[in-house]
């Protein structure tokens, strides 16, 4: 059974980078009937805060990966936390030792030159003497002649000579493991069948492929997935915007919308032209050969493209209740219907708090300029507007309030245009403009009359033909 995992270090904060690195490991698993294991990497003890777990718990939870072993729901090959580990660590760096295949070193914590080190020569004695005096130590492997050899499933194979390798810490002066041992340790414990990370860790594959090798175990496939860019070709980083998940969701990005743009980045289905997949939906057409190794580039854009589209693909009564505080603070009168409001606005805009900007016009008329009354396109000019507005003032004065429906206003304006013989939209143009004062709105004219009700719609027809102005 494939078995695949998702292990970030708990940071604090969901990098998309990450994101993309836990979707395309769990739709690996899904797509296959596998499982998807979470892991908290944790061996760095001094930087991670204790509640960061909890955050990435959430995430994925909002994310919709839905992991099926973890640290909060428990599994056969537990703890997975690598700071719960601590012993069995230690247990196989003391097999490396016993075996010559890791050594220990008493260097100074920030001698990194390979070269100089000689702690390799020590012998027991030596060795037994610094330990038993509390001189403080690390354990490195040792890295033997040859050459090391791998495929890595998205970018081919990969062949190293050892000398290029460095001795790798593998236990700490603090005495826990490196995420370089340990990460060797735990999949292999795990059962991980299918390695799925950033191409950053492709390069020290090689070491973690000579842990393998010492132990005789076997190693994991190996999908490293290619880096991602921003529109300037940089690195995706905190430096240049919003980058993390719950960034986007700040913004007022899907969770769903999410999820579908960064299944994109490095990925694409067979069937090009369909853009637009719920996670369900990718769990079925998810295929590891179509990964690609360049770069991916985030954009923005596009991203908020495809947000737009998902919030056309809302229920009504969902994105309903995500907009109704936004439309209800730009509308006084709570007689209303804001499910009406919402549905002229699902369709228009690319985040739901737009969805109160759209109807700005409702509260307060700006001073809009008269030439919006003019639109060759239609045939409508200044004359004609005014005679429209004049008409429809007369029409709309005598209508009751009680009557005042869209079914009434319709059947009334649609007389009006026989009468005046005009076209259908140089009727509407008119009116539309007088009671938004804008060349775009959400609605057409005599939904925002229906909206606006008699008085504020004569009002606002009255201020248009003064502006126009002609006797
Ligand atoms: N803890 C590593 C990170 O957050 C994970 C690398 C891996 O998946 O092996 O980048």
């Amino acid at each position: 059974m494939i078995r695949t995992r998702f292990a970030p270090s708990p940071t604090g904060y969901m990098h998309v980078g990450n994101l993309r690195t836990a979707l395309f490991s769990y739709l690996i698993a899904k797509k296959n009937n596998g499982k998807f294991i979470l892991r908290i990497e944790d061996t760095d003890q001094k930087r991670f805060l204790n509640d960061s777990k909890d955050f990435i718990f959430k995430t994925l939870k909002q994310a919709g990966l839905k992991y099926d072993e973890g640290p909060d729901i428990g599994g056969e090959f537990g703890p997975y936390i690598q700071s719960e580990r601590k012993e069995i660590y230690l247990y196989f760096a003391d097999k490396l030792l016993k075996d010559k295949k890791a050594f220990y070193c008493f260097c100074k914590a920030n001698n990194k030159d390979k070269n100089i080190c000689r702690c390799e020569e020590l012998d027991d004695n030596e060795i037994n003497k610094k330990i038993l005096s509390r001189e403080s130590y690390v354990i490195r492997q040792k890295i033997f002649c040859g050459t090391t050899k791998f495929v890595d499933l998205i970018y081919g194979e990969i062949t190293i000579n050892n000398t290029e390798l460095d001795k790798q810490i593998l236990i700490k002066s603090d005495g826990f493991a490196t995420y370089n041992f340990a990460n060797v340790i735990d999949d292999h414990l795990m059962k991980i069948t299918h390695v799925v990370r950033g191409c950053e860790y492709l390069s020290s594959t090689p070491k973690y492929n000579l842990l393998y090798n010492f132990f005789n175990w076997e190693i994991p496939k190996y999908i490293h997935l290619p880096l991602i860019l921003n529109n300037n070709g940089e690195k995706l980083s905190k430096r240049h915007g919003s980058v993390s998940f719950e960034d986007l969701i700040n913004q007022g990005f899907l969770p769903e919308a999410i999820i579908n743009y960064i299944a994109f980045l490095g990925w694409s289905p067979d069937d090009n032209t369909k853009e637009l997949f719920y996670l369900n939906e990718l769990e079925k057409i998810f295929d590891i050969k179509k990964i690609s190794r360049s770069p991916a580039i985030f954009d923005i854009k596009k991203i908020t493209w495809m947000n737009g589209q998902h919030i056309k693909k809302l229920p009504e009564e969902i994105f309903l209740n995500f907009s109704r505080k936004y439309l209800e603070s730009k509308i006084d009168d709570k007689n209303i219907d804001i499910k009406k409001l919402a549905k002229f606005s699902q369709t228009r805009i690319n985040f739901i708090n737009q969805a109160g900007e759209l109807f700005d016009f409702l509260n307060k008329i700006k001073n809009y300029s008269i030439d919006l009354f003019k639109r060759e396109k239609i045939k409508c000019d200044l004359y004609i507007s005014n005679l429209v507005l004049k008409n429809s003032l007369e029409i709309f004065c005598i209508i009751e309030k009680e009557d005042w429906n869209e079914k009434n206003l319709k059947e009334k304006i649609l007389k009006l245009i026989d009468k005046l013989n005009l076209k259908s939209r140089q009727v509407f143009w008119p009116i539309r403009v007088a009671l938004s004062g804008q060349e775009n709105s959400p609605c057409g004219a005599i939904e925002i009359a229906e909206i606006l009700k008699k008085t504020e719609t004569i009002n606002r027809i009255k201020i248009a033909i003064d502006k126009i102005n002609i006797k």
